[in-house]
């Protein structure tokens, strides 16, 4: 961190800035030029408040020049994540495929979905129990009730299951689950954030809907610092001007993720478009692009679905396509090691 002080600053105030980083444990190396005087901080600055220091009478500006996350940051830990999971891993050059319906309706919807995604070639299930919806007229979810269908779904299919979890006080019922999903309108409960944190389950961090990259990172940040390294991060559509799609796909976010952070990162291009005839041409995207995975919502009844239908692919559309989407994976794969 570079922190520039205004012309002649006050002794006084200098030196007890000085002291004050001293004793956050940073070294500092003084450089006294003719029109200011900067001084550059050297250590971990993470726990730093930059605004704080720039509000400062003698401080004209301050500048990061590290990250303000530190657990997350590829610099720290250039080997990429891979999160085992059940019977198979997030990251380390698989691509996962989650499949499954929005919501959990019942036992029977999300058994019959889950056989035909594990038929179709998906590698994890993915439901929710608690539905996070922007009416509350709107179906809620199943809950506890809901998660118990999800593992007599895993039971029947082998799948391991994300669902996600919208309340600290749920945490418990979770004990089972094999990823917990933070969603997109949770990514910054901070309180969340750290419970996760706190347990040993793999987190899979959606991206709020007008959250930056190093918001994001700070969020995976949280969790990280809390103790639980398994963390995944979940690109799903940004709110942008337009309005034909529900969201805007940040396709860029893959290359940036990959190069900013250590973290396996997953697409879902079902939330990212709201449409399922743009879900393929999106997911293919992904892929190309680099994704660890895809988290894509299939319903054997898209007509009748209780939350998204308009975007939920049936079976025997989702099939063919994750067939597909490995093709691409793997010549993608030849192609980076051409
Ligand atoms: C979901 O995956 O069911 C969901 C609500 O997604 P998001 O948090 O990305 O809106
Ligand atoms: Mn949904």
């Amino acid at each position: 961190m570079i922190v520039i002080l205004k012309h002649n600053p006050n002794r006084e105030q200098l030196d007890s800035l000085i002291t004050w980083l001293q004793e956050k444990g940073v070294v500092i190396h003084t450089s006294i030029g003719e029109a200011n005087t900067i001084l550059g901080l050297v250590g971990d600055t993470s726990k730093l408040d930059i605004d704080l220091i720039a509000a400062l009478d003698i401080v004209q500006d301050v500048k990061r020049v590290q990250e303000p996350y530190k657990n997350a940051n590829r610099k720290f830990h250039p080997e990429d994540t891979v999160i085992p999971v059940g019977n198979t891993q997030i990251g380390g050059g698989t691509l996962t495929i989650m499949a499954g319906p929005c919501s959990v309706e019942s036992e029977e919807q999300v058994v019959a979905i889950a056989k035909a995604v594990k038929a179709g070639g998906a590698t994890m299930l993915r439901g929710g129990a608690f539905k996070p919806r922007t009416s509350p007229y709107a179906f809620q979810g199943l809950g506890a009730t809901g998660l118990e269908y999800l593992k007599v779904a895993r039971q029947e299919t082998g799948l391991p299951i994300v669902t996600e979890l919208m309340d600290v006080t749920q945490l418990p019922l979770f004990q089972d689950v094999d990823v917990i999903q933070i969603g997109a309108r949770n990514m910054q409960n901070f309180d969340l954030l750290k419970a996760v944190g706190h347990q040993e389950k793999p987190v899979m961090i959606k991206r709020g809907m007008s959250a930056t990259y190093e918001e994001w990172l700070m969020s995976a940040e949280y969790v990280m610092a809390s103790g639980n390294e398994n963390v995944i991060l979940c690109e799903r559509g940004v709110r942008t001007f337009e309005s034909y799609t529900r969201n805007t796909l940040d396709v860029a976010a893959i290359p940036v993720m990959r190069t900013l952070t250590h973290l396996p990162i997953i697409i879902d291009p079902s939330h990212a478009t709201g449409k399922y005839w743009l879900v393929e041409p999106l997911a293919r995207a992904a892929v190309a692009a680099g994704t660890d995975g895809l988290q894509i919502e299939v319903h054997n009844d898209p007509a009748h679905a209780l939350c998204d239908g308009p975007q939920s692919l049936k079976p025997e559309v989702f099939a063919p396509l994750a067939g597909k989407l490995l093709r691409l994976h793997a010549f993608m794969k030849d192609l980076d090691n051409e």
